[in-house]
């Protein structure tokens, strides 16, 4: 069998062994429902309540400002929509930006159909807003301001503090989606005014299908779904408790080793960023090259597509993806790419490559050698 090398954990990540061991037991023994009050049930209870100590602390919040959801998409609809809701009798006037996950823009779009208007900040060839368009936008009914941490496709990190020192300033709610920044670069809540921040699971290694929303106390906010009463009545759905103590095992680990992952992470992009600027000069790095996620690089190769060019990287066994949003077959241009500027030609040659913790130099060099083979052919 041919070796995987996997450069695509802006997708998703490989679960963590020591986060498998702490959360199979849950499935196994301690499979009772949390509400239940016998003591395989209370058990589960009590584990779930150790991991959400460890998320907050990995953002530094308080535990209970934590709730757990099914994914970072639903965490972006239950922040979005649940903060609107709540508070339409202020206003009804909501700012994001053009380059949001879908899970923020489509959020946005619904809205939209519901009588609520949305400000869509353009953004410059980096991927920055312009704080001076987030002032010009703001109106006496503006009530949210949503704007992701980290680009999922280009890596840009955009200025939280500064948005949320001008959300303050106007008292605007402030949401953040940190789904890709969560793990990958220090987040501090409270020292950056964040009221509001969605991260998912599956981005920092732990597995798919677990999500978790910060909300800080006092933001008024609707439930999402009506059922039963777990998570403080705002999260009906008996909880995903294996699923839980993974993305508290894996915040624990995020948080005790940020440091050395980060320069990891960025020492393998920055070998891959300077080999491909040296053997393939005509490729074209999107993104800022300064506040950029430490594991994210984003070329456009101008002499082949992008979507060959993944399919013949997946027959050397690389795993990477293209900028655009062609998951499903419709080949569009990515929304990213093309609101930094970039033609639709240059937008289908984008190569995303995201490391990991698990990649090595070795993988690297592989890598580059793969490109410039296919390149030269
Ligand atoms: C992956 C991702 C999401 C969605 O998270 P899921 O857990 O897959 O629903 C939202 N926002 C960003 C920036 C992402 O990268």
């Amino acid at each position: 069998m041919m070796k995987i090398r996997y450069f695509d954990n802006a997708a998703t990540t490989k679960v963590k062994p020591e986060v498998l061991d702490e959360m199979l037991p849950y499935l196994k023994e301690d499979y009772g429902n949390p509400s239940s009050l016998y003591s395989i049930g209370r058990n589960s209870k009590k584990a779930i309540e150790e991991a959400r100590k460890k998320v907050a602390k990995l953002i530094n919040c308080n535990p209970n400002e934590i709730y757990f959801t099914g994914c970072g998409s639903e965490s972006d609809n239950m922040a979005i929509k649940g903060i609107a809701y709540a508070n339409q009798k202020k206003g009804k006037h909501i700012i994001t930006s053009s380059i949001e996950h879908p899970a923020v823009l489509h959020t946005c779009k619904t809205l939209e159909k519901q009588g609520f208007r949305v400000t869509y900040l353009k953004v410059n060839k980096q991927g920055f807003i312009s704080l001076e368009d987030l002032r010009n936008s703001i109106r006496d009914d503006t009530i949210l301001i949503t704007i992701m941490f980290a680009n999922n496709e280009i890596g840009t990190i955009e200025p939280i503090e500064m948005i949320s020192k001008i959300a303050k300033m106007y008292n605007i709610i402030f949401h953040t989606d940190s789904v890709q920044a969560c793990g990958n670069i220090p987040i501090d809540v409270k020292k950056m005014g964040i009221d509001s921040l969605s991260l998912s699971g599956h981005k920092l290694y732990a597995p798919k299908g677990i999500g978790a929303l910060y909300v800080k106390s006092g933001i008024q906010f609707e439930k999402f779904m009506d059922g039963g009463h777990q998570e403080k009545d705002k999260r009906a759905g008996t909880e995903n408790v294996a699923g839980i103590v993974a993305l508290g095992k894996a915040c624990e680990l995020a948080n005790n080793n940020l440091k050395e992952h980060m320069a990891h992470l960025k020492e393998l992009r920055d070998y891959y960023i300077k080999q491909i600027k040296e053997k393939i000069p005509e490729a074209i790095l999107n993104g800022d090259i300064e506040n950029r996620l430490p594991g994210n690089s984003n070329f456009s190769f101008p002499s082949i597509d992008g979507e060959e060019l993944l399919f013949l990287l997946d027959a050397k066994g690389i795993c990477a993806s293209s900028g655009s949003a062609c998951t499903s077959g419709s080949s569009k241009p990515s929304h990213v790419l093309s609101n930094i500027g970039l033609s639709d030609e240059l937008a289908s040659k984008a190569l995303r490559v995201t490391f990991g913790e698990d990649n090595t130099k070795e993988d690297v060099d592989y890598l580059v050698d793969s490109l410039c083979e296919i390149i030269k052919k």
